[in-house]
């Protein structure tokens, strides 16, 4: 395991917060408690009202709300912002040009951070990922901190872990593109790449940025770290020259006896030298699709080098029931599956999601577009669905460019989608919400949309229910 870097020294150093949501407001208290001269600046004026904010300004944080004044980025010789800030902010933008230096929490974090970290990206499977690893350290006893894009920032942690008497042996964190953005130090001891497809088209100019900013997660690993990778990843073989750390490939037997593989219903485990056979069941998992089989192995290789036991490994891969809003089974009814996978924003998470069923697919989708092709999706939807149902700001593109694979109605919401998708359903069939796209045209988050799917659901198998004990129609 490799020596921990050392801290960045804040002691009486100018740093501006920029963005004082829960986030910013934690990196705000850090960076007093450690002596620095802290500035904070938010647009809105409202989170003035804040008490914790309240409470920076009487711990002497000066503070600018309301608006943002270009003398304040000037001023500070560090700035940190928070998750949700653009870089293309104004006053930053000015600010990198005089030379300051831009840094996000997670850069500021993982430089103070007791033990090793553990860093998750890729553009699908991260929270899957992360949730697994989570579940065997802990059925391992093995004290471990889980946050980052996922749950809680990790300056939260740094700002309760005194208080604490259990110290962490491993930090976990879901590590997003934007994250990544604003790291320059950042190291974990193991970085995981999940994957890369077409994601964030709308933020960045193309995919080939999108992979540099995820790539970013490797920059500073040595060759006391590991990396945990795709066998196949086209992004990544031609910047295997820039991987300072040990590489460990997952992926099938056809790929070269990669380090951890899918072999039929087992998973392999040789170790990153390669001199073990460890062999995993996947019979008992319950989560649908090869692709969390993917996510099981990841986690078993993570959890192996933590140094958690083999039994343990497979009991959570049996007893891991899966997330809310992936792939969830919500109901059956007279012979039809719904599922939720409300988290299926891009094209790839679809794929995935439809060919993980055997069975005929009635697909829900569409809402925000991101920018990306829908054409990925015609072979799987041709394959595997009967039809599509198509919502949303997206669903003319959808329309166009899916065309001619399987029969396609636009339907006004999500409350038609099911309405019509269950009149159209055979016993056997599978209705899944599974959009391509990101929620926020008709829904807060996908959280939201996913609540609002599966009530719906929940509604009409109550309908049906009550209308078959009335000895009624259906
Ligand atoms: P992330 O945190 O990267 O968004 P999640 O684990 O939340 O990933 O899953 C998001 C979506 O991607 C869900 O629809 C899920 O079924 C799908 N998914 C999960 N793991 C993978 C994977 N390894 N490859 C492709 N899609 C995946």
């Amino acid at each position: 395991m490799p020596a921990l870097r050392g801290s960045l020294e804040l002691r009486d150093r100018r740093i501006l917060v920029v963005g004082l949501a829960r986030t910013g407001i934690a990196a705000a208290r850090f960076l007093l408690e450690q002596g620095a001269r802290v500035a904070a600046t938010d647009c809105a004026a409202s989170v003035g009202s804040d008490p914790a904010v309240k409470a920076l300004g009487e711990n002497g944080c000066s503070l600018r709300l309301g608006e943002h004044r270009l003398e304040d980025f000037l001023e500070a010789e560090l700035i940190v912002i928070s998750p949700g800030v653009p870089l293309t902010l104004a006053p930053l933008s000015e600010a990198v040009k005089a030379g300051r230096t831009v840094i996000g929490e997670m850069e500021l974090a993982s430089r103070h951070l007791p033990c090793p970290l553990i860093g998750v990206t890729g553009s699908n499977g991260k929270t899957t990922t992360v949730s697994l690893i989570h579940a065997m350290l802990e059925s391992a006893s093995i004290p471990h901190w889980v946050g980052g894009n996922i749950g809680r920032p990790l300056i939260d942690f740094l700002l309760e872990g005194r208080e604490r008497s259990e110290k962490p042996r491993f930090v976990v964190a879901e590590v997003s593109s934007f994250q990544l953005e604003t790291v320059c130090s950042l190291r974990p001891w193991i970085a995981v790449w999940t994957n890369l497809s077409e994601d964030h088209l709308d933020r960045y100019p193309d995919l080939e940025a999108y992979a540099e900013a995820k790539f970013r997660i490797f920059q500073n690993q040595t060759a006391d770290d590991y990396a945990i990778v795709p066998a196949r990843d086209r992004w990544l073989d031609f910047r295997r020259n820039r991987m300072a750390a040990r590489i460990v490939r997952f992926g099938c037997p056809g790929d070269g006896r990669p380090e951890a593989c899918v072999d039929g219903a087992k998973i392999v485990w040789r170790g990153a030298d390669r001199t073990a056979e460890e062999l995993y069941e996947t019979e008992r998992v319950r989560l649908p699709g090869r692709h969390n089989l993917e996510n099981m192995m990841v986690a078993a290789a993570v959890a192996r080098l933590c140094g958690v036991p083999p039994p343990i490994v497979q009991r959570a891969m049996d007893t891991f029931p899966g997330l809310e809003h992936r792939l969830e089974l919500v109901e059956e009814i007279r012979g039809v599956r719904f599922y939720n996978d409300s988290k299926g924003t891009t094209v790839d998470s679809v794929v995935r999601a439809l060919e993980s069923f055997s069975r005929p697919v009635l697909l829900l989708a569409g809402g925000k577009d991101k920018g990306g092709a829908y054409a990925p999706l015609l072979e799987p939807l041709r394959t595997r669905a009967r039809r599509l149902f198509l919502f949303g700001e997206a669903a003319g593109r959808m329309e166009r460019e899916l065309s001619g694979a399987v029969p396609i109605e636009r339907v006004r919401d999500l409350d038609e989608a099911i309405r019509r998708s269950w009149e159209e359903a055979r016993p056997g069939d599978v209705v899944l919400l599974s959009p391509a796209c990101s929620s926020f045209d008709m829904f807060r988050d996908y959280e939201h949309r996913g609540e609002t799917f599966k009530q719906g659901v929940r509604d009409l198998v109550g309908r049906v229910r009550g209308s078959e004990e009335a000895g009624g129609e259906p």
